[in-house]
């Protein structure tokens, strides 16, 4: 189950700098809990960024040289963790921003893990399965200087899945001479992956948006959602979203989108693009829009799930939902939050939104690490429990300080971090 990707939304500025985004973040919540010059300066940093540029052999016998990266923001409270992704526009300062995410977002749900990314840029759609696992292979060789089980643990991102955690995971051990299932997340059940991992990141999207409309008094049966990117996390989320009796009226991926605001049959939608590898052509649609035009619809609930900053001050004013929920990393520039704050559009921010996905990485790699397997049930109650209470806290903290539930969050988050900094202390 690849993510899709998304083609950037027409935008008469230059798209703002992911890392710059984050950084932005970070100096609000470092205001907010009025940390120390010192604390700031080390935390609004990346700890290690590492560059490859590997060869890699192509179906036609030519040498490609692709260039990947691996950077670690934070590992004070353990191992750094995060996903790799596959893209056109990956760029360091992208992987930096992932990273510094990540961070926040095991910080939130209390994971004992610093925060990791990698990248590597090239497009998937225009590689063989034999290339993509020759890149594959030999970006794993390259980055096992930083991964392993104890320092850094990979885990799927965009464009890519369980197959390439397989082929990390494989690459790891045939260098150590044994097999070290932990090195990655997001395995294959057969090679040590968890239940419940593929639907974890759906699945927290599902719970946080539940939380939310508890708070805001609502029925899921009286909200419309629209879902933005139809990959592993859109699709997932549509599925459980529309289980659970939300009505899903639009969704899209890289190739457009469709409507029909009398929703549509899920499952149906599923098999469709399971068969056509796209959302397009569906029965059950009404209209096909494109990609921005999803996100100014009038529906109650709007769950972008592909790249970052899909909502700017280009397109905040226009946007109609009610509430958001950032399945995906980083979707909402500094000025649209703004915006969204002061219409009163609530936000439950990337960082907590999408962390059903690394909790159950955790999972994993807990399970890994000793070899014994939990129930798919056991895995979803802990992941429901984590996430909910998280929801509580970042929601508790945002009306101490009367700010937006990202504030909320990024208070936690970077509190948690700062207090494991400060009682560690500055080595030598
Ligand atoms: N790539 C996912 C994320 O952005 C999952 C990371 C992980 O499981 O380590 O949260």
């Amino acid at each position: 189950m690849a993510n899709s990707v998304m083609a950037t939304p027409a935008a008469s500025v230059a798209p703002a700098n992911p890392y710059v985004t984050a950084q932005r973040q970070f100096d609000q919540a470092a205001s907010l809990l009025e940390l120390d010059p010192g604390m700031r300066a080390v935390l609004r940093q990346v700890r290690r960024e590492f560059t490859v540029n590997f060869p890699v052999r192509m179906d036609d016998g030519s040498i490609h040289v692709f260039t990947g990266y691996r950077v670690q923001h934070n590992l004070t409270r353990g191992p750094a963790k995060g996903g790799i992704r596959y893209h056109p526009q990956v760029s360091l300062d992208e992987v930096k921003a992932l990273s510094m995410w990540m961070t926040w977002k095991c910080a939130v749900t209390n994971l004992p893990y610093g925060g990791a990314k990698g990248g590597v840029i090239c497009d998937p759609s225009q590689l063989s399965q034999r290339e993509l696992e020759n890149l594959t292979r030999r970006f794993a060789s390259e980055i096992s200087l930083l991964i392993g089980p104890e320092s850094d643990i990979p885990a799927p991102d965009v464009n890519t899945n369980q197959q390439t955690m397989a082929w990390i995971m494989d690459t790891i051990s045939m260098e150590k001479g044994y097999s070290v299932p932990a090195t990655v997340t997001g395995k294959p059940l057969s090679i040590g992956g968890s239940q419940g991992r593929p639907a974890a990141t759906g699945r927290g999207v599902l719970v946080v948006t539940l939380g939310a409309c508890r708070r805001l008094g609502w029925n899921p049966s009286e909200c419309s959602v629209a879902i933005q990117g139809f990959g592993n996390v859109g699709s997932v989320s549509a599925e459980l979203l529309d289980a659970e009796g939300f009505k899903v009226v639009a969704v899209s991926d890289v190739f457009g989108g469709i409507y029909n605001k009398d929703g549509f049959d899920v499952p149906a939608l599923l098999q469709h693009q399971a068969k056509h590898g796209r959302v397009a052509g569906f029965a059950g649609a009404k209209e096909e829009i494109s990609n921005s035009a999803l996100l100014e619809l009038p529906v109650t609930i709007l769950v972008p799930a592909a790249l970052e900053n899909q909502f700017s001050m280009e397109n905040a004013a226009r946007v109609q939902a009610k509430l958001i929920v950032e399945a995906a990393n980083g979707p909402t520039t500094p000025e649209a939050d703004d915006i969204f704050h002061q219409r009163g559009i609530v936000v439950v921010p990337d960082i907590l939104a999408n962390a059903g996905g690394v909790t159950v990485s955790y999972f994993e790699w807990v399970q890994d690490l000793q070899s014994f397997f939990w129930e798919e049930e056991e895995i979803n109650s802990r992941l429901t429990r984590i996430m909910e209470r998280a929801y509580q806290q970042i929601d508790d903290l945002a009306q101490e300080h009367h700010t937006t539930l990202r504030m909320g969050a990024y208070c936690l988050a970077v509190k948690r971090v700062a207090d494991a900094t400060a009682v560690r202390g500055i080595y030598p």
